[in-house]
């Protein structure tokens, strides 16, 4: 469904990403974990063309998404395939001019050529599923961490992406608003939604995800199920991770 082939990226002469290969299926839920500076962020920018790789594919369903296109052509390709893909980053990243509606509502009018009428249906639909109906006509700072984090997710839905990608979603709030987000993204993967998930929390990662890939200096060390991985690692740098983060 999502697959990454023989992927690397270097930034200069750092090389970040080393012949990482990667095949999500429809309506699995994968957790990468590492030390920072790994490439966590990076792979997961290279799926939707924020960092373009420097060689290897990307593929979602039947389309390669970094298609090596002149440069018009290349713009449309990327507007186009993003549509598909939701991203969530650890810093919410909304509109401040914009209420919540005015955020949620936004891509699908401009991208998506929605009229208000069904792109307010939508908002308010998504907003109910994220439990915050009543914050529609809100601006985001007047909303929590754990409300804000909640919005970028029903942002992200209301496209109604084929995955979703979350990059630390939930480490930049205070502890007592991590569980609310925390369910949202359990309530997503009970629908099956297709899901890459950069996480910290180990916990989350063993109790939500299939797989776990574990990533040390631009490589995948391991990976496996969450019992394996956490219970049972085979690399040396593996257990090292886990030591200083279970
Ligand atoms: P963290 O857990 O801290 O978020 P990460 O695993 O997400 O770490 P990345 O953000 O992918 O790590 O960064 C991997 C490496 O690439 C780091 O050494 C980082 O300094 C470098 N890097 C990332 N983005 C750039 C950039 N735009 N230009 C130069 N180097 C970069
Ligand atoms: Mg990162």
């Amino acid at each position: 469904f999502v697959t990454i082939k023989n992927a690397a990226k270097s930034f200069g002469t750092l090389q970040v990403l080393k012949d990482i290969n990667l095949t999500v299926q429809r309506g699995q839920i994968v957790a990468i974990i590492g030390p920072s500076g790994s490439g966590k962020s990076t792979l997961l920018r290279a799926i939707n063309e924020l960092d373009p790789l420097t060689s290897g594919e990307v593929w979602l369903e039947d389309v390669r998404i970094n298609e090596k296109l002149p440069f018009r052509q290349y713009e449309a390709h990327v507007n186009q395939v993003r549509q598909d893909i939701g991203m969530v980053f650890q810093h919410f990243n909304l509109f401040p001019h914009l209420t919540v509606r005015g955020n949620i509502t936004l891509a699908p009018r401009m991208l998506k050529g929605l009229s208000e009428a069904e792109a307010n249906k939508l908002a308010e639909e998504q907003l109910a599923k994220v439990g915050l109906s009543e914050k529609i006509d809100e601006y985001p700072s007047r909303l929590s961490g754990g409300q804000k984090q909640r919005v970028a997710i029903a942002r992200a839905l209301a496209m109604k992406p084929k995955v979703m990608l979350f990059d630390e979603a939930t480490s930049a709030l205070d502890p007592e608003l991590v569980e609310e987000v925390n369910l949202v993204m359990k309530q997503l993967a009970e629908e099956h939604m297709t899901m890459i998930i950069v996480t910290h929390e180990m916990d989350f990662a063993a109790s939500v995800c299939d797989r776990v890939l574990f990533m040390d200096q631009g490589v995948v060390v391991e990976e496996g199920p969450p019992s394996e991985i956490f219970e049972n690692p085979r690399h040396e740098r593996t257990r090292n991770f886990l030591r200083k983060h279970l």
